[in-house]
């Protein structure tokens, strides 16, 4: 048997008619940039969320960025984020000229550990980017809490949480604004990229459409220096037809991850943790193993792909050398990135395949 960790293809099969039809009259329709397929997307997608403005843009880091400067953040400012993260998370920071300040995680929800948020706020903090890792919300309460106490910006990078929820509420409605991804592995992916900005905030939501449009609201009239990052037109009616999909995916993957759960019990595996104030939407399914590296080589040998999520954390990564950190100052992002990993889980995975799956690293346990 040989599996993929994300079967896109297969996914394809099961909307192959629907996306053909889509794409054909977008190319068809004469609108490429900016057109009724952006605007219905943004429009869906904001009332999912529940909150007022959803705004297409290039891609998710492209939506962390122009987020950060909406709310004025650069030279001089500190965001706090996670280091256990994909690098965007705190990349965007830098890219604005402000500096990502990290915080450990929790070992169990892998999100950001609120209780050692105010430690590491200074007068220069502005901001906390809250990574809704692997699908599960981070501790909303708390944060908001501590951000409104401190006057500080809240940013959801729910990059990998679309429909993810915590005490009911969607990923995206709680913070100032929320970023999504839809790279192609994203629960709500493209055959490309883009990504989106939803916020309530009407003067951010205003901001964030000018600077995805060289700082413009009329043609060739600028009022701020901004960037291109659009959402394409191609992109948003492939979106459109997937985006009826995505609470039954999210809840197929939610269900095979429960699968693997009761699959695993005995082994020598960390099982994801799900926070009971949220709804894990499983954007990745995340083992931890005591000996991850002999046991991925295992599994590769055996057809199976696997993925590691995140080797390096970044306040260890060499592009981050400048800001200090040394190995021991984050403990639990440091023991995460030597034994976590991931193995094949999407909607359409077959419990022969999970069995699979399961049974190898049972008999790599038992040798
Ligand atoms: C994917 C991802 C991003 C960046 O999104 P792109 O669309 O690839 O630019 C940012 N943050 C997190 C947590 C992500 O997983």
């Amino acid at each position: 048997m040989k599996l993929q960790l994300l079967d896109l293809k297969a996914q394809y099969e099961t909307i192959k008619e629907e996306i053909k039809e889509a794409v054909i009259n977008t190319i068809e329709s004469g609108h490429y940039i900016l057109g009724p397929q952006v605007k219905k997307l943004e429009e869906d997608i904001a009332k999912y969320c529940g909150v007022k403005h959803g705004i297409g843009v290039a891609n998710g880091t492209d939506a962390l960025v122009l987020t950060l400067k909406a709310f004025g953040i650069g030279e001089g400012d500190e965001v706090i984020t996670t280091p256990f993260t994909f690098f965007a998370s705190a990349e965007t920071v830098s890219q604005v000229g402000a500096t990502p300040v990290f915080v450990d995680v929790r070992p169990d929800t892998y999100c950001i550990d609120a209780d050692k948020i105010e430690e590491k706020i200074t007068s220069r903090t502005k901001a906390i980017i809250a990574v809704h890792i692997f699908g599960q919300m981070c501790d909303m309460d708390k944060i908001m809490d501590i951000a409104n106490r401190h006057k500080l910006i809240v940013i959801e990078d729910a990059c990998q949480a679309i429909g993810a929820e915590y005490k009911g509420k969607k990923a995206g409605s709680i913070g100032h604004a929320a970023c999504f991804s839809f790279f192609p592995t994203k629960n709500l992916g493209g055959y490309g990229d883009g990504g989106m900005v939803v916020t309530n905030d009407d003067e951010i939501a205003q901001k964030i459409r000018m600077l995805r449009f060289h700082g413009s609201k009329i043609k060739y009239y600028h009022d701020m220096i901004g960037y291109n990052s659009r959402l394409d037109e191609i992109q948003a009616a492939i979106l459109n037809v997937k985006f009826k999909y995505i609470d039954e995916w999210n809840n197929a993957r939610k269900e095979k991850a429960h699968v693997y759960n009761e699959l695993l019990r005995g082994t020598k595996c960390v099982t994801p943790y799900e926070d009971s104030k949220c709804k894990h939407i499983y954007h990745l399914y995340i083992l931890q193993h005591e000996n991850r590296e002999e046991l991925l080589k295992y599994l590769n040998e055996n057809g199976v792909a696997t993925g590691i999520y995140y080797p390096v954390p970044l306040h260890l990564q060499n592009v981050y050398k400048n800001l200090g950190y040394n190995e021991g100052d984050l403990p639990v992002s440091e023991m995460l990135s030597k034994r976590t990993f991931a193995i094949p889980l999407y909607p359409e995975i077959t419990f022969d395949q999970q069995k699979y799956v399961a049974d190898l690293i049972k008999k790599f346990d038992n040798n």
